[in-house]
């Protein structure tokens, strides 16, 4: 099974629960957690594992030969990205945009573009306390996190529990991770902002036809609106993480819930155990 954890916006707690649902059922079946919010990935922070392997994700960018090119435009007609501009004498190659797609090159009538490998960021595999664990790290300065995520879900073992660390929000790289989830937890606070964001996640899951069930962190914390709107929506509330300066205090140790709380064990298995109701149970 793959259990995406995402939220609407960032610092509502989704590595906390992602790790700590990770190692509570470290003992009952082979998980792996991947953390694909590969611009800012952190869940390592609070598993520390150890890497075994390292390899640099690259995509294919068009390089142009000049002598070749005759400027008949077919390369910036095919480009979905707008990532090449074709002028009367000039072409010009906009790397930051460009998908890798090798359409330009393969259409390109007079075999005038070749690629080049860039490098996007790296990947790096581990294990932490019975854990497998692998993450992405987008390079400084690139601005597409996708293919970056996309190879790290291709380490995905449907043998295995797969427990995705989502980016935040609702963008490309957050459907990139969840999309093929069997479920999808929604992160979130008891705030006004918490609600808006939550209501935006959940149109992005339901667009992709994946079921869902929310956490309430910092639960407590203001009267919300966040419950109410569950009910409504017919999204089940799983788990409600108190607002405690406990947790705040071990989360900025890098300690783990359930290692720093064992008792938070037996909700994290009873919240995965509702989860699989959910998937499985009809
Ligand atoms: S398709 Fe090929 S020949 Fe035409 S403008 Fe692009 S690079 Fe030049
Ligand atoms: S490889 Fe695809 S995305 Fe990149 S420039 Fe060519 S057509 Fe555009």
């Amino acid at each position: 099974m793959i259990i995406s954890i995402a939220s609407g916006k960032g610092g509502t707690g989704k590595t906390l629960v992602a790790t700590s649902l990770a190692l509570s059922l470290e003992n009952k079946k082979a998980v792996q957690l991947l953390d694909c919010d590969v611009e800012e990935p952190n869940a390592h922070i609070l598993l520390k594992p150890s890497f075994s392997h390292r390899e640099v994700v690259s995509t294919p960018i068009p390089q142009l030969d000049e002598e070749k090119c005759t400027y008949c435009g077919k390369c910036a007609e095919v480009c979905a990205y707008k990532a090449i501009a074709v002028f009367p004498k000039h072409v010009l190659i906009f790397p930051e945009l460009c998908h890798g797609c090798g359409a330009c090159s393969y259409l390109c009538p007079e075999d005038a573009l070749s690629e080049i490998n860039k490098e996007m960021g790296i990947l790096e595999i581990g294990y932490s306390k019975g854990v497998e664990f692998i993450h992405g790290r987008l390079t400084v300065g690139q601005a597409m996190a996708t293919p970056v995520i996309r190879e790290v879900k291709k380490h995905i073992n449907r043998e295995r529990l797969a427990i995705i660390d989502v980016a935040p929000g609702t963008s490309c790289p957050v459907v990139e991770a969840v999309k093929g989830s069997d479920f999808c937890l929604l992160v979130t606070e008891p705030t006004p902002f918490g609600l808006n964001d939550l209501a935006l996640a959940v149109e992005t899951v339901r667009k992709l036809n994946i079921p869902c069930g929310v956490v309430i962190n910092r639960d407590g914390a203001e009267d919300s609106k966040v419950e109410g709107y569950c009910r409504k929506q017919g999204i089940p509330i799983l788990l409600r993480i108190p607002l405690d300066i406990e947790i705040a205090r071990l989360y900025s140790k890098g300690i783990t819930l359930v290692e720093g709380v064992p008792q938070w064990q037996e909700a994290f298995s009873r919240l995965y155990n509702d989860i699989e109701q959910i998937v499985f149970g009809g």
